[in-house]
């Protein structure tokens, strides 16, 4: 039995290793993605309801490795966090995607996804500005979206760089809404334009009359306040017909339209695919 169990230390101990070095060889390669070209983004639509029109999409990053395949955000933006090379990737993400939408038509916003890190460094407003003058994107049309973990701490701080980044005329979403600590005074303390409402509700929403209710409840608080909200992750025909009677001003899933990459070969619709 103790030859049992040293074994099985030894075995946690490999395994432990074993990802040790897988998570040094993800890093190497997350250092060599952006100069290797192997990072695009796709785009997913928005539908306002009540004109049933698609007025913006977000864009998503997407990394292709050549043996990885497509690694998914969620097992690498937590790693670009810890090693700062969420600096360098959000700056690209920011431009491409302002470029990118520069082009589009009907006045259709980019959404682009903030991490908590890029939300504290001093340099995110000038590469807010620097995105914007070379694109020649209205700021109106550009919206950056922050989850609660980037509004926790110094929260005058949070309140003033909120403060500048609409000054500069740029749109504000609170991303995964509902889902991180705090959201009620977050809503009272900080200027936004838009409540993203998680996914996670919507999909209990259908079968869970408590998850209705918070939804509802969400949807009338941002009406009170004067925040138009946009529910997330929408897949079904029953989901969208609930969300519309609730009033909820926008929605985004597959049902609208998956993330997709431009059309890479016509230049003169450099819109995304429908899904
Ligand atoms: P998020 O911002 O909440 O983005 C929504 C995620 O839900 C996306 O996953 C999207 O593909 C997925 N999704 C959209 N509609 C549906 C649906 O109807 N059903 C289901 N099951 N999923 C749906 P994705 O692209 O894997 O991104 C995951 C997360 O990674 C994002 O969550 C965001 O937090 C982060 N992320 C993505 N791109 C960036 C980026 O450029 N910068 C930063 N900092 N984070 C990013
Ligand atoms: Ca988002
Ligand atoms: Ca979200
Ligand atoms: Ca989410």
């Amino acid at each position: 039995a103790k030859h049992q169990g040293k074994g099985r230390v030894a075995a946690y101990r490999n395994g432990m290793l074993e990802a040790a070095t897988e998570r040094h060889k993800l890093e190497a390669d997350l250092r060599q993605a952006m100069s290797l070209n192997q990072f695009h983004l796709a785009y997913q639509p928005v539908m306002e309801l009540d004109k049933d029109e698609i007025v913006g999409y977000e864009a998503l990053l997407r990394w292709e490795h050549p043996e990885r395949g497509m690694v998914p955000p969620a097992s690498f933006i937590p790693l670009a966090e810890e090693t700062g090379l969420i600096g360098e990737i959000g700056r690209w993400v920011l431009e491409e995607a302002c470029g990118e939408a520069a082009s589009w038509p009907n006045e259709r916003h980019v959404a682009v996804n903030v991490s908590a890190v890029q939300f504290r460094s001093p340099l995110l407003l000038s590469h807010l500005t620097a995105s914007l003058a070379k694109s020649g994107l209205p700021a109106r049309r550009l919206e950056v979206e922050l989850t609660e973990t980037a509004l926790v701490e110094d929260g005058p701080k949070i309140a003033s760089v909120l403060a500048d980044i609409r000054r500069l005329g740029v749109k504000v979403a609170m991303d995964d809404f509902g889902t991180g600590y705090s959201s009620l005074a977050h809503l009272c303390e900080f200027p936004l334009d838009r409540i993203k409402i998680d996914r996670s509700f919507v999909v209990a929403a259908e079968e869970n009359s408590r998850a209705h209710g918070v939804v509802m409840a969400v949807v009338a608080l941002g009406r009170h306040i004067g925040v138009p909200t946009l529910a997330e992750g929408v897949e079904t025909k029953e989901q969208l017909e609930l969300l519309r009677n609730l009033g909820c001003e926008a929605v985004q899933g597959y049902l609208i339209g998956k993330p997709a990459r431009l059309r890479g070969d016509d230049p003169r619709s450099r819109e995304p695919l429908r899904a």
